[in-house]
Protein backbone atom coordinates (compact mmCIF):
# COMPACT_ATOMS: atom_id res chain seq x y z
CA UNK A 1 0.00 0.00 0.00
CA UNK A 2 3.00 2.56 0.87
CA UNK A 3 4.08 1.73 -2.54
CA UNK A 4 1.04 2.33 -4.59
CA UNK A 5 0.82 5.67 -2.46
CA UNK A 6 4.04 6.74 -4.86
CA UNK A 7 3.06 5.18 -7.94
CA UNK A 8 -0.40 6.39 -8.08
CA UNK A 9 0.70 10.24 -7.42
CA UNK A 10 -1.06 11.46 -10.38
CA UNK A 11 -4.15 10.57 -9.37
CA UNK A 12 -3.92 13.18 -6.48
CA UNK A 13 -5.26 11.11 -3.69
CA UNK A 14 -2.91 12.00 -1.23
CA UNK A 15 -1.64 15.50 -1.03
CA UNK A 16 1.05 15.34 1.80
CA UNK A 17 2.82 12.28 2.97
CA UNK A 18 4.55 11.19 6.35
CA UNK A 19 8.50 10.27 5.56
CA UNK A 20 8.88 7.34 3.46
CA UNK A 21 11.81 5.52 5.27
CA UNK A 22 10.18 6.00 8.84
CA UNK A 23 6.77 4.76 7.47
CA UNK A 24 8.68 1.75 5.78
CA UNK A 25 9.95 0.92 9.16
CA UNK A 26 7.36 1.07 11.51
CA UNK A 27 5.55 -0.82 8.73
CA UNK A 28 8.25 -3.59 9.52
CA UNK A 29 8.28 -3.44 13.24
CA UNK A 30 4.72 -3.34 12.82
CA UNK A 31 4.77 -6.64 10.25
CA UNK A 32 7.55 -8.31 13.46
CA UNK A 33 5.03 -7.71 16.14
CA UNK A 34 2.00 -9.24 14.53
CA UNK A 35 4.23 -12.50 13.56
CA UNK A 36 4.90 -12.84 17.11
CA UNK A 37 1.97 -12.56 18.52
CA UNK A 38 -0.64 -13.38 15.99
CA UNK A 39 -2.52 -10.01 15.82
CA UNK A 40 -6.54 -10.48 14.83
CA UNK A 41 -7.13 -9.43 11.17
CA UNK A 42 -9.25 -6.60 12.84
CA UNK A 43 -6.34 -4.77 14.72
CA UNK A 44 -5.24 -1.58 13.22
CA UNK A 45 -1.81 -2.52 14.82
CA UNK A 46 0.53 -1.80 11.55
CA UNK A 47 -2.60 -0.64 9.52
CA UNK A 48 -1.85 2.36 6.91
CA UNK A 49 -4.62 4.88 7.24
CA UNK A 50 -5.17 8.20 5.64
CA UNK A 51 -6.81 11.26 6.86
CA UNK A 52 -9.00 13.57 5.08
CA UNK A 53 -6.99 16.86 4.97
CA UNK A 54 -9.57 18.33 7.38
CA UNK A 55 -8.77 16.79 10.27
CA UNK A 56 -5.77 18.02 12.28
CA UNK A 57 -2.74 16.25 12.46
CA UNK A 58 0.42 17.71 14.22
CA UNK A 59 2.99 16.02 11.99
CA UNK A 60 1.88 16.93 8.67
CA UNK A 61 -0.26 20.24 6.94
CA UNK A 62 -3.75 20.23 7.36
CA UNK A 63 -4.88 22.24 4.17
CA UNK A 64 -8.65 21.67 3.78
CA UNK A 65 -7.70 21.52 0.29
CA UNK A 66 -7.73 25.50 1.07
CA UNK A 67 -5.31 28.33 -0.28
CA UNK A 68 -6.13 30.20 2.80
CA UNK A 69 -4.74 27.05 5.20
CA UNK A 70 -1.95 26.42 2.99
CA UNK A 71 0.72 27.08 5.21
CA UNK A 72 -1.09 25.40 8.50
CA UNK A 73 -0.05 22.63 10.29
CA UNK A 74 -2.26 22.08 13.25
CA UNK A 75 -0.30 22.06 16.82
CA UNK A 76 -2.54 19.16 18.30
CA UNK A 77 -4.26 15.99 16.72
CA UNK A 78 -7.46 15.31 16.24
CA UNK A 79 -8.95 13.21 18.50
CA UNK A 80 -10.14 10.43 15.93
CA UNK A 81 -6.14 10.54 14.88
CA UNK A 82 -5.32 10.24 18.21
CA UNK A 83 -7.08 7.40 19.03
CA UNK A 84 -5.68 5.47 15.71
CA UNK A 85 -2.33 6.07 16.46
CA UNK A 86 -3.11 4.73 20.00
CA UNK A 87 -4.35 2.18 18.45
CA UNK A 88 -1.11 1.13 16.26
CA UNK A 89 -2.25 2.56 12.98
CA UNK A 90 0.07 4.21 10.93
CA UNK A 91 -1.23 7.94 9.52
CA UNK A 92 0.69 7.74 6.32
CA UNK A 93 -0.78 10.78 4.63
CA UNK A 94 -3.36 13.71 4.28
CA UNK A 95 -5.79 12.77 1.35
CA UNK A 96 -7.55 15.36 -1.01
CA UNK A 97 -11.12 17.13 -0.74
CA UNK A 98 -13.44 19.92 -2.07
CA UNK A 99 -11.82 22.90 -0.08
CA UNK A 100 -13.38 22.71 3.03
CA UNK A 101 -16.02 19.70 2.18
CA UNK A 102 -18.26 22.15 0.12
CA UNK A 103 -18.43 20.14 -3.05
CA UNK A 104 -19.66 16.88 -5.06
CA UNK A 105 -16.54 16.19 -7.45
CA UNK A 106 -13.67 17.00 -5.88
CA UNK A 107 -12.42 19.75 -8.31
CA UNK A 108 -12.36 22.68 -5.70
CA UNK A 109 -9.55 22.05 -4.63
CA UNK A 110 -6.15 23.96 -3.91
CA UNK A 111 -4.07 20.78 -4.97
CA UNK A 112 -6.04 19.86 -8.28
CA UNK A 113 -8.89 17.54 -8.63
CA UNK A 114 -8.49 14.37 -7.80
CA UNK A 115 -9.48 11.78 -10.41
CA UNK A 116 -10.81 8.30 -10.49
CA UNK A 117 -9.23 7.43 -13.60
CA UNK A 118 -11.16 6.43 -16.64
CA UNK A 119 -13.85 4.49 -18.10
CA UNK A 120 -13.62 4.15 -22.04
CA UNK A 121 -11.66 7.39 -23.04
CA UNK A 122 -13.18 9.32 -20.40
CA UNK A 123 -11.86 10.42 -17.10
CA UNK A 124 -14.65 10.27 -14.25
CA UNK A 125 -15.35 12.07 -11.35
CA UNK A 126 -14.03 10.90 -7.88
CA UNK A 127 -17.10 12.41 -6.04
CA UNK A 128 -16.47 14.13 -3.33
CA UNK A 129 -15.96 15.91 -1.07
CA UNK A 130 -14.13 13.13 0.49
CA UNK A 131 -12.61 12.22 -3.19
CA UNK A 132 -9.17 11.58 -2.28
CA UNK A 133 -10.09 9.32 0.40
CA UNK A 134 -12.36 7.08 -1.96
CA UNK A 135 -9.50 7.14 -4.54
CA UNK A 136 -7.35 5.98 -2.22
CA UNK A 137 -9.11 3.05 -0.67
CA UNK A 138 -9.91 2.34 -4.65
CA UNK A 139 -6.63 1.94 -5.61
CA UNK A 140 -5.36 0.35 -2.60
CA UNK A 141 -2.86 2.58 -1.18
CA UNK A 142 -4.50 2.88 2.29
CA UNK A 143 -6.21 0.05 4.89
CA UNK A 144 -9.01 2.69 5.52
CA UNK A 145 -9.06 6.56 5.18
CA UNK A 146 -11.03 8.71 6.94
CA UNK A 147 -13.40 11.18 5.68
CA UNK A 148 -16.03 13.89 6.56
CA UNK A 149 -19.76 13.55 5.90
CA UNK A 150 -21.94 16.78 5.93
CA UNK A 151 -24.44 16.15 3.39
CA UNK A 152 -22.82 12.89 1.66
CA UNK A 153 -19.34 13.50 1.50
CA UNK A 154 -18.04 9.99 2.68
CA UNK A 155 -21.25 7.94 0.49
CA UNK A 156 -21.08 9.91 -2.85
CA UNK A 157 -17.17 9.14 -3.52
CA UNK A 158 -17.72 5.68 -2.18
CA UNK A 159 -20.68 5.40 -4.87
CA UNK A 160 -18.65 6.67 -7.47
CA UNK A 161 -15.20 4.96 -6.72
CA UNK A 162 -16.75 1.19 -6.19
CA UNK A 163 -16.01 1.12 -2.47
CA UNK A 164 -17.63 1.28 0.61
CA UNK A 165 -18.41 4.64 2.56
CA UNK A 166 -19.63 4.68 6.36
CA UNK A 167 -21.02 8.12 7.42
CA UNK A 168 -21.88 7.27 11.54
CA UNK A 169 -24.96 8.56 13.64
CA UNK A 170 -24.02 12.12 14.31
CA UNK A 171 -22.54 12.60 17.80
CA UNK A 172 -20.40 9.08 17.85
CA UNK A 173 -17.47 10.33 16.43
CA UNK A 174 -15.50 12.81 18.03
CA UNK A 175 -15.32 16.27 15.85
CA UNK A 176 -12.54 17.59 18.05
CA UNK A 177 -10.00 18.83 15.82
CA UNK A 178 -11.84 18.43 12.42
CA UNK A 179 -12.10 21.88 10.78
CA UNK A 180 -15.62 22.78 10.87
CA UNK A 181 -17.72 23.37 7.68
CA UNK A 182 -21.97 23.12 8.93
CA UNK A 183 -21.44 21.87 12.78
CA UNK A 184 -24.25 20.60 13.33
CA UNK A 185 -24.36 18.20 10.29
CA UNK A 186 -20.58 17.18 10.60
CA UNK A 187 -19.84 14.06 11.09
CA UNK A 188 -16.41 11.88 10.56
CA UNK A 189 -16.80 8.71 8.61
CA UNK A 190 -14.66 6.07 7.22
CA UNK A 191 -13.90 4.88 3.75
CA UNK A 192 -12.95 0.77 2.94
CA UNK A 193 -12.89 -1.74 1.14
CA UNK A 194 -14.96 -4.29 3.12
CA UNK A 195 -17.45 -3.91 5.62
CA UNK A 196 -14.88 -5.50 8.61
CA UNK A 197 -12.33 -3.24 7.85
CA UNK A 198 -14.94 -0.11 8.32
CA UNK A 199 -16.22 -1.54 11.48
CA UNK A 200 -12.43 -2.23 13.10
CA UNK A 201 -12.15 1.38 12.05
CA UNK A 202 -14.97 2.76 13.73
CA UNK A 203 -14.69 0.56 16.69
CA UNK A 204 -11.75 2.18 17.77
CA UNK A 205 -13.36 5.75 17.00
CA UNK A 206 -16.66 5.32 18.35
CA UNK A 207 -16.17 6.61 22.05
CA UNK A 208 -16.69 9.72 24.08
CA UNK A 209 -14.81 12.81 23.86
CA UNK A 210 -15.34 15.63 26.40
CA UNK A 211 -13.26 17.94 24.47
CA UNK A 212 -16.22 17.50 21.46
CA UNK A 213 -19.70 19.93 23.41
CA UNK A 214 -21.74 17.51 20.60
CA UNK A 215 -20.22 14.15 21.38
CA UNK A 216 -22.84 12.02 22.61
CA UNK A 217 -22.83 11.55 26.55
CA UNK A 218 -22.27 8.16 28.21
CA UNK A 219 -25.73 7.81 29.67
CA UNK A 220 -27.63 8.07 26.15
CA UNK A 221 -24.59 6.39 24.38
CA UNK A 222 -25.75 3.17 26.88
CA UNK A 223 -29.05 3.25 25.94
CA UNK A 224 -28.28 2.52 21.84
CA UNK A 225 -28.71 -0.98 21.32
CA UNK A 226 -26.02 -3.01 20.29
CA UNK A 227 -28.10 -4.94 17.57
CA UNK A 228 -26.91 -6.77 15.27
CA UNK A 229 -28.33 -9.19 12.75
CA UNK A 230 -29.73 -12.41 14.47
CA UNK A 231 -31.42 -15.57 13.04
CA UNK A 232 -34.61 -13.46 12.75
CA UNK A 233 -35.39 -11.36 9.30
CA UNK A 234 -35.64 -8.01 8.88
CA UNK A 235 -38.28 -5.61 7.72
CA UNK A 236 -36.52 -3.06 5.05
CA UNK A 237 -38.09 -0.29 3.73
CA UNK A 238 -38.50 0.60 0.08
CA UNK A 239 -38.85 5.18 -0.16
CA UNK A 240 -41.06 5.54 -2.25
CA UNK A 241 -40.02 9.03 -2.51
CA UNK A 242 -36.78 8.68 -3.77
CA UNK A 243 -37.95 6.93 -7.02
CA UNK A 244 -37.33 10.18 -8.74
CA UNK A 245 -37.78 10.90 -12.34
CA UNK A 246 -34.25 11.75 -12.49
CA UNK A 247 -32.67 8.05 -11.69
CA UNK A 248 -31.13 6.72 -14.56
CA UNK A 249 -32.18 3.16 -15.32
CA UNK A 250 -29.07 1.74 -14.54
CA UNK A 251 -29.11 2.41 -10.73
CA UNK A 252 -33.03 1.82 -10.48
CA UNK A 253 -32.36 -1.64 -11.97
CA UNK A 254 -29.26 -2.18 -9.58
CA UNK A 255 -31.91 -1.08 -6.82
CA UNK A 256 -34.22 -3.76 -7.76
CA UNK A 257 -31.54 -5.99 -7.94
CA UNK A 258 -30.28 -5.15 -4.29
CA UNK A 259 -33.55 -5.83 -2.82
CA UNK A 260 -34.31 -8.98 -4.35
CA UNK A 261 -31.20 -10.24 -2.73
CA UNK A 262 -31.79 -9.16 0.44
CA UNK A 263 -35.25 -10.98 0.20
CA UNK A 264 -33.34 -13.65 -0.77
CA UNK A 265 -31.94 -13.54 2.50
CA UNK A 266 -34.87 -14.24 4.17
CA UNK A 267 -35.90 -10.41 4.91
CA UNK A 268 -39.18 -8.38 3.86
CA UNK A 269 -39.51 -5.86 1.71
CA UNK A 270 -41.86 -3.02 2.53
CA UNK A 271 -42.78 0.54 0.79
CA UNK A 272 -42.68 3.55 2.78
CA UNK A 273 -43.60 7.17 2.41
CA UNK A 274 -40.65 9.66 3.40
CA UNK A 275 -42.72 12.70 2.22
CA UNK A 276 -40.63 15.78 3.33
CA UNK A 277 -37.62 14.21 1.48
CA UNK A 278 -38.41 16.35 -1.63
CA UNK A 279 -37.54 19.25 0.27
CA UNK A 280 -34.64 17.78 2.05
CA UNK A 281 -31.98 19.32 -0.52
CA UNK A 282 -33.17 22.72 -0.82
CA UNK A 283 -32.83 22.94 2.91
CA UNK A 284 -29.72 21.28 2.87
CA UNK A 285 -28.57 23.94 0.87
CA UNK A 286 -29.61 27.20 2.81
CA UNK A 287 -28.57 25.50 6.54
CA UNK A 288 -25.08 24.26 5.49
CA UNK A 289 -23.78 27.66 3.79
CA UNK A 290 -25.02 29.36 6.91
CA UNK A 291 -23.23 27.53 9.58
CA UNK A 292 -20.13 27.99 7.06
CA UNK A 293 -20.49 31.43 6.01
CA UNK A 294 -20.09 31.50 10.44
CA UNK A 295 -17.17 29.10 11.20
CA UNK A 296 -15.15 30.44 7.78
CA UNK A 297 -15.40 34.22 9.36
CA UNK A 298 -12.49 33.63 11.29
CA UNK A 299 -10.03 32.88 8.28
CA UNK A 300 -9.18 36.72 7.82
CA UNK A 301 -5.66 36.96 7.96
CA UNK A 302 -5.27 38.33 11.46
CA UNK A 303 -6.77 34.74 13.68
CA UNK A 304 -6.47 32.56 11.14
CA UNK A 305 -5.29 31.72 7.87
CA UNK A 306 -2.34 32.99 5.19
CA UNK A 307 -2.63 36.74 4.85
CA UNK A 308 -2.30 38.54 1.13
CA UNK A 309 0.86 39.87 0.57
CA UNK A 310 1.02 43.26 0.05
CA UNK A 311 -2.03 44.43 2.68
CA UNK A 312 -0.18 45.54 6.06
CA UNK A 313 -0.74 48.82 6.81
CA UNK A 314 -4.13 49.16 4.55
CA UNK A 315 -7.19 49.06 6.43
CA UNK A 316 -8.71 46.47 8.21
CA UNK A 317 -11.65 46.01 5.59
CA UNK A 318 -8.61 45.92 2.59
CA UNK A 319 -6.53 43.55 4.63
CA UNK A 320 -9.54 41.26 5.25
CA UNK A 321 -11.55 41.69 1.63
CA UNK A 322 -8.01 40.75 0.08
CA UNK A 323 -7.19 37.99 1.69
CA UNK A 324 -10.57 36.68 1.54
CA UNK A 325 -11.22 37.29 -2.06
CA UNK A 326 -7.33 35.33 -2.82
CA UNK A 327 -7.33 32.77 -0.08
CA UNK A 328 -10.95 31.20 -0.89
CA UNK A 329 -11.54 29.56 -3.84
CA UNK A 330 -15.11 30.61 -5.58
CA UNK A 331 -16.95 27.57 -4.06
CA UNK A 332 -16.42 28.62 -0.60
CA UNK A 333 -16.81 32.13 -1.42
CA UNK A 334 -20.46 31.40 -3.43
CA UNK A 335 -21.28 29.60 -0.35
CA UNK A 336 -20.05 32.30 2.53
CA UNK A 337 -21.95 35.15 0.46
CA UNK A 338 -25.22 32.39 0.14
CA UNK A 339 -24.76 31.86 3.70
CA UNK A 340 -24.88 35.47 4.57
CA UNK A 341 -27.80 36.07 2.91
CA UNK A 342 -29.78 33.66 4.39
CA UNK A 343 -28.91 34.88 7.67
CA UNK A 344 -29.49 38.63 7.13
CA UNK A 345 -32.64 40.53 8.84
CA UNK A 346 -34.36 40.38 5.69
CA UNK A 347 -34.49 37.16 4.34
CA UNK A 348 -33.99 34.84 7.65
CA UNK A 349 -37.56 34.36 8.20
CA UNK A 350 -38.06 32.81 4.51
CA UNK A 351 -34.97 31.03 4.30
CA UNK A 352 -33.20 30.05 7.21
CA UNK A 353 -36.33 29.37 9.89
CA UNK A 354 -38.04 27.38 7.28
CA UNK A 355 -35.13 25.20 6.09
CA UNK A 356 -35.00 24.64 10.14
CA UNK A 357 -38.33 23.37 9.79
CA UNK A 358 -37.77 21.36 6.94
CA UNK A 359 -35.31 19.56 8.53
CA UNK A 360 -37.50 19.02 11.33
CA UNK A 361 -39.97 17.42 9.16
CA UNK A 362 -36.67 14.83 7.61
CA UNK A 363 -36.21 14.00 10.94
CA UNK A 364 -40.29 13.29 11.91
CA UNK A 365 -40.88 11.29 8.29
CA UNK A 366 -37.68 8.53 9.57
CA UNK A 367 -39.28 8.42 13.12
CA UNK A 368 -42.34 7.74 11.71
CA UNK A 369 -41.13 5.01 9.19
CA UNK A 370 -38.75 2.86 11.33
CA UNK A 371 -39.77 0.27 13.84
CA UNK A 372 -37.31 1.50 16.87
CA UNK A 373 -37.66 4.77 18.59
CA UNK A 374 -35.35 7.88 17.97
CA UNK A 375 -33.32 7.83 21.75
CA UNK A 376 -32.47 11.54 20.74
CA UNK A 377 -36.35 12.12 20.75
CA UNK A 378 -38.37 11.86 24.18
CA UNK A 379 -41.29 10.06 24.64
CA UNK A 380 -41.17 8.59 20.97
CA UNK A 381 -42.37 5.51 20.56
CA UNK A 382 -43.11 2.90 17.70
CA UNK A 383 -46.23 0.46 17.59
CA UNK A 384 -44.63 -3.03 17.25
CA UNK A 385 -44.18 -4.25 13.82
CA UNK A 386 -45.51 -1.70 11.75
CA UNK A 387 -42.17 0.58 11.48
CA UNK A 388 -38.93 -1.07 9.02
CA UNK A 389 -36.01 -1.60 10.75
CA UNK A 390 -33.53 -0.18 7.72
CA UNK A 391 -34.26 1.50 4.28
CA UNK A 392 -32.42 0.59 0.97
CA UNK A 393 -32.17 3.21 -1.48
CA UNK A 394 -29.50 4.42 -4.17
CA UNK A 395 -26.88 6.72 -2.53
CA UNK A 396 -26.61 8.85 -5.86
CA UNK A 397 -28.83 8.72 -9.14
CA UNK A 398 -26.30 7.96 -11.82
CA UNK A 399 -23.22 6.66 -12.15
CA UNK A 400 -19.81 8.37 -11.71
CA UNK A 401 -20.31 11.19 -14.14
CA UNK A 402 -17.84 12.30 -16.45
CA UNK A 403 -15.38 14.81 -15.12
CA UNK A 404 -15.40 16.78 -18.49
CA UNK A 405 -19.48 17.12 -17.91
CA UNK A 406 -18.79 18.11 -14.21
CA UNK A 407 -16.07 20.70 -14.79
CA UNK A 408 -18.49 23.12 -16.88
CA UNK A 409 -21.66 22.12 -14.67
CA UNK A 410 -23.51 24.86 -13.18
CA UNK A 411 -23.59 24.66 -9.42
CA UNK A 412 -27.23 23.70 -9.12
CA UNK A 413 -26.66 20.57 -10.98
CA UNK A 414 -23.79 19.09 -8.78
CA UNK A 415 -25.65 20.20 -5.87
CA UNK A 416 -28.32 17.72 -7.41
CA UNK A 417 -26.05 14.64 -6.56
CA UNK A 418 -26.57 14.95 -3.19
CA UNK A 419 -30.56 14.73 -3.29
CA UNK A 420 -30.23 10.69 -1.59
CA UNK A 421 -27.30 11.56 0.94
CA UNK A 422 -28.51 14.69 2.56
CA UNK A 423 -32.01 13.77 4.44
CA UNK A 424 -29.79 11.11 6.90
CA UNK A 425 -27.70 13.79 7.37
CA UNK A 426 -30.71 16.29 8.42
CA UNK A 427 -31.70 13.48 10.49
CA UNK A 428 -27.96 12.71 11.53
CA UNK A 429 -28.93 9.04 11.09
CA UNK A 430 -26.33 6.16 10.18
CA UNK A 431 -25.74 5.30 6.85
CA UNK A 432 -23.31 3.76 4.58
CA UNK A 433 -22.94 3.40 0.87
CA UNK A 434 -22.29 -0.33 -0.78
CA UNK A 435 -21.14 -0.96 -4.15
CA UNK A 436 -23.27 -3.36 -6.05
CA UNK A 437 -23.17 -5.19 -9.31
CA UNK A 438 -24.64 -3.19 -12.17
CA UNK A 439 -26.65 -5.17 -14.91
CA UNK A 440 -24.12 -6.74 -17.71
CA UNK A 441 -25.95 -4.50 -20.55
CA UNK A 442 -25.05 -1.35 -18.70
CA UNK A 443 -21.29 -2.19 -18.70
CA UNK A 444 -18.79 -0.30 -20.96
CA UNK A 445 -17.47 -2.70 -23.41
CA UNK A 446 -13.60 -2.89 -23.70
CA UNK A 447 -13.36 -1.96 -19.72
CA UNK A 448 -9.67 -2.45 -19.38
CA UNK A 449 -7.75 -4.10 -15.97
CA UNK A 450 -6.44 -0.57 -15.09
CA UNK A 451 -9.68 1.19 -15.37
CA UNK A 452 -12.03 1.99 -12.71
CA UNK A 453 -14.74 -0.25 -10.97
CA UNK A 454 -18.19 0.17 -12.66
CA UNK A 455 -20.65 -0.33 -9.20
CA UNK A 456 -23.36 1.60 -8.23
CA UNK A 457 -23.89 2.75 -5.09
CA UNK A 458 -26.94 1.44 -2.45
CA UNK A 459 -27.15 3.48 0.98
CA UNK A 460 -28.39 1.99 3.65
CA UNK A 461 -30.12 3.92 6.63
CA UNK A 462 -30.75 3.25 10.17
CA UNK A 463 -32.69 4.92 13.05
CA UNK A 464 -30.09 6.79 15.02
CA UNK A 465 -27.65 4.50 16.89
CA UNK A 466 -28.29 1.20 14.73
CA UNK A 467 -25.22 2.04 13.45
CA UNK A 468 -24.00 -1.69 13.90
CA UNK A 469 -27.09 -2.77 12.12
CA UNK A 470 -26.46 -0.28 9.18
CA UNK A 471 -23.38 -2.15 8.84
CA UNK A 472 -24.70 -5.76 9.23
CA UNK A 473 -27.14 -5.43 6.18
CA UNK A 474 -24.28 -3.94 4.42
CA UNK A 475 -22.48 -7.33 4.79
CA UNK A 476 -25.77 -8.76 3.80
CA UNK A 477 -25.69 -6.92 0.35
CA UNK A 478 -22.67 -8.39 -0.89
N1 LIG B 1 -21.75 18.05 -1.57
C1 LIG B 1 -22.24 18.56 -0.32
C2 LIG B 1 -21.81 19.99 -0.14
O1 LIG B 1 -21.13 20.49 -0.97
C3 LIG B 1 -21.80 17.70 0.81
C4 LIG B 1 -20.46 18.00 1.30
C5 LIG B 1 -20.06 17.24 2.51
O2 LIG B 1 -20.71 16.29 2.93
N2 LIG B 1 -18.98 17.71 3.11
O3 LIG B 1 -22.14 20.64 0.80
Amino acid sequence: QLDNIFKHASLRAVVSTADRTSLLSAVESADNVSRLSEIDCRSLHGRIILVKDNICTTQLPTTAASGILKNFTSPYDATVVKLLQDAGALIAGKTNMDEFGMGSHNIHSYHGPTTMGRIGVEERSAGGSSGGSAVAVATDQCWTALGTDTGGSVRLPAAYTGTFGFKPSYGLLSRWGVIAYANSLDTVGILGNDVDSIEATFDILNVYDSKDPTSLNLSTRSRLSPRKISSSSLRIGIPLDYNISTLSSTVREAWKHSLQRLQERGHSLHTVRLPATQHALSAYYVLAPAEASSNLARYDGVRYGSRAKGVDGTPESVLYAKTRGEGFGSEVQRRILLGAFSLSAQAIDNYFIQAQQVRRLVQQDFNRVFQTPNVLVDGSTHSENEGVDVLLCPTAPTLAPQLSEVENQDPIQAYMNDVFTVPASLAGLPAISVPVDIAEKDRQPKLKAEDVRENAGMQIIGQYGDDKLVLDVARELT
